[in-house]
């Protein structure tokens, strides 16, 4: 189970989600957790969560390990701040920040190179649904993000299967959609790195989840988790989501 808090929290605030958080889900051996605050709140979150089994990791990253890239911060500066994991190709950071395909692509070899494991986001935009390209979008999105990784770094790797309609929008896929498009995206992890891969493979569903419907989807075999943005910022709701899982 994945919190995405986007641009939401202070240190403050982060120190004060946990205080709270922590007692909520810690009776519970599982699933595994990972909550993805802003960079400046890394180190209030990795500090609040010494200790449990909540790991904490970037919402970006830049390629590069370090160098004159004013406002970025690199893999290996995520991975000193004591962070595990790093979302790469979210669909905000490709809408509003115009990543491409190949920025996905550095993103993800350079995590793997910081020893973060990436979470790689993918999905269609709801016009491309409209016109049938959901599946065309997909196998792009999935080849290009993940391209020449070995099969070492791909057993590091997941995927959040994120439609861009369902973000912040109320609207979720339902479990038979999200189930579908997992399916076909377990699919294309086969082709390339084979069946057994592809059946380790995490694949987190993300849009709109919430308490109430986390465990429709959850009873997808497809389905292995949740990428949580809006519902995450409360303890008590992202709980709760937790807990369903
Ligand atoms: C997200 O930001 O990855 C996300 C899924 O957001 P929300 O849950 O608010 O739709």
């Amino acid at each position: 189970m994945a919190a995405n808090w986007k641009m939401y929290k202070t240190a403050q605030e982060t120190t004060a989600f946990f205080d709270r958080f922590n007692s909520l889900v810690e009776s519970d051996p599982k699933p595994e957790i990972v909550v993805f605050p802003p960079a400046l709140c890394i180190p209030a979150a990795v500090q609040a969560t010494r200790g449990t089994r909540t790991e904490i990791g970037g919402q970006n990253l830049y390629w590069c390990k370090e160098g004159a890239f004013t406002g970025e911060v690199s893999g290996h500066m995520l991975r000193a701040a004591g962070a595990n994991w790093v979302l790469v190709g979210h669909s905000e950071r490709r809408q509003y920040f115009a990543e491409t395909d190949a920025d996905v692509l550095k993103k993800t070899h350079a995590a793997l190179e910081a020893g973060l494991r990436p979470i790689v986001c993918v999905g269609e935009r709801v016009e491309e649904r409209k016109a049938n390209k959901t599946e065309q979008v997909l196998v792009r999105q999935f080849a290009a993000g993940l391209a020449g990784l070995t099969e070492e770094e791909f057993a590091k790797t997941a995927v959040a299967y994120e439609p861009v309609w369902a973000i912040g929008t109320g609207l979720t896929a339902t479990p038979q959609v999200a189930s579908e498009a997992h399916e076909l995206i377990r699919g294309e992890a086969a082709k390339r790195f084979g069946r057994e891969a592809a059946k380790q493979l995490c694949i987190l569903y993300g849009g709109s989840v919430k308490p109430d419907n986390i465990e429709g989807l959850m009873k997808e075999t497809e389905i292995d988790g949740a990428l949580v943005g809006g519902a995450s910022l409360d303890p008590e709701s992202f709980a709760k989501i937790v807990r369903a899982a």
